[in-house]
């Protein structure tokens, strides 16, 4: 079922506009094909009621449920030098569920400010373009940027992803809390600097076996393993 993006509601139809008419032309949907339109946190289950040129009038006629991820997870992503890596992590951690991702400044991150900003518009539409593709009708939201020696452990578990370290295995996780901060570093990692001062403020320092990992790799392996334990 492929899955469209509404702004507006009218009745018992939902509007697709700009993007969405673009994307929904394209993907050939016929006259009483079923799809799937997300519209303020839910997934309806839609036919068209009338095309016109600049819009799309769908009909609803059912409605999917779908619940929010048992574990409220924010991501503090050190910002990858190679933006295009950001821009997968953007993509994972909608698929897997996060719920807000905060680009981090730290060390050995990229760092330019004005990039940065530029660079958060293309990662909301990923959100969204995500969002269509996973069935997910709850926004991941994009924070605003924050330095390393900002971050507090403000979560009921709060995790920091560094290889460098012989921090505890995955087993010592608390999964019966509800919400989790995760810190992941940079290509370069983490100065030790940056990694002592995260865990003197209480963050738990884990190491996933057995190999070091990509950042977006890392990305998905603790958070696949968090969204099912
Ligand atoms: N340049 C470093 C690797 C950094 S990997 C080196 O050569 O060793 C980028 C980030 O992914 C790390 O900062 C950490 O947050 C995460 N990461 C990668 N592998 C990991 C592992 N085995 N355990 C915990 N975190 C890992």
């Amino acid at each position: 079922m492929y899955v469209f993006y509404a702004k507006e509601k009218k009745g018992n139809t939902l509007i697709l506009t700009d993007q969405e008419v673009k994307h929904f032309r394209v993907r050939r949907i016929k006259k009483d094909e079923v799809f799937g339109v997300i519209y303020d946190e839910r997934l309806y289950e839609c036919r068209i009621a009338k095309e016109e040129r600049n819009k799309v009038i769908c009909e609803i006629i059912g409605e999917k449920e779908i619940n929010r991820p048992p574990k409220a997870v924010t991501l503090y992503q050190c910002i990858t030098n190679e933006l295009k890596t950001m821009d997968t992590i953007v993509r994972q951690a909608t698929e897997l569920g996060v719920s807000k991702l905060i680009p981090v400044i730290s060390e050995r991150s990229f760092r330019k400010q004005e990039a940065i900003l530029k660079r958060i518009e293309k990662w909301k539409k990923l959100v969204i373009e995500a969002m269509k593709q996973s069935r997910r009708p709850f926004l991941m939201e994009i924070g605003t940027p924050l330095e390393l020696k900002d971050l507090e452990a403000s979560s009921e578990e709060n995790i920091l992803l560094d290889n460098f370290y012989k921090g505890v295995g995955v087993k010592e996780i608390n999964f019966r809390a509800t919400t989790y901060s995760v810190v992941v570093g940079p290509e370069g990692g983490f100065s030790e600097r940056e990694a002592n001062l995260l865990r003197s403020r209480g963050f738990k320092s884990v190491l996933l076996e057995p190999y070091t990992l990509r950042s977006e790799t890392a990305v998905c392996a603790i958070l696949s393993i968090l969204m099912n334990c």
